[in-house]
């Protein structure tokens, strides 16, 4: 695994596969069009089957598993994603999302979240 910056986050990321940032009370996972043709199709599914037993009512949100778990984590030891390889946008760019820039809470509650940050030392 590489470390990982970002400019401006006062942090850096090595995945620890915790499994935390796939469970984070309240959290969604919102899937494009695009991403939802891919995850069926790696699934091997119709956009219809693969929307009925994995998406929200609302047609864009991931259901969620067992407490707040994204249906498609594997938990464990060394958790993961069982759509790794189309996993949707939101997933690859955590924990640089943008917002974190301006939300103190969500900075604060990510960081709490994962043991794959750690801040950056001012000067490195
Ligand atoms: S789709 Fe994969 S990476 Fe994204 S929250 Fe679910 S288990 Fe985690």
């Amino acid at each position: 695994m590489t470390v990982a910056r970002e400019p401006g986050f006062p942090y850096e990321f090595e995945c620890k596969r915790s499994g935390n940032c796939c469970a984070i009370p309240g959290g969604f996972v919102r899937v494009t069009d695009a991403e939802r043709c891919a995850i069926a199709a790696h699934l091997n599914l119709s956009e219809i089957a693969f929307a009925s037993r994995y998406l929200q009512p609302d047609g864009v949100h991931l259901k969620e598993g067992f407490g707040n778990r994204c249906t498609f984590l594997q938990d464990g030891a060394h958790a993961g994603c069982g759509i790794y390889p189309v996993r949707p946008h939101k997933c690859r760019e955590w924990p640089f999302w943008p917002e974190i820039l301006t939300d103190d809470r969500l900075q604060q509650l990510v960081q709490r979240t994962c043991p794959g940050i750690r801040a950056i030392d001012e000067g490195s």
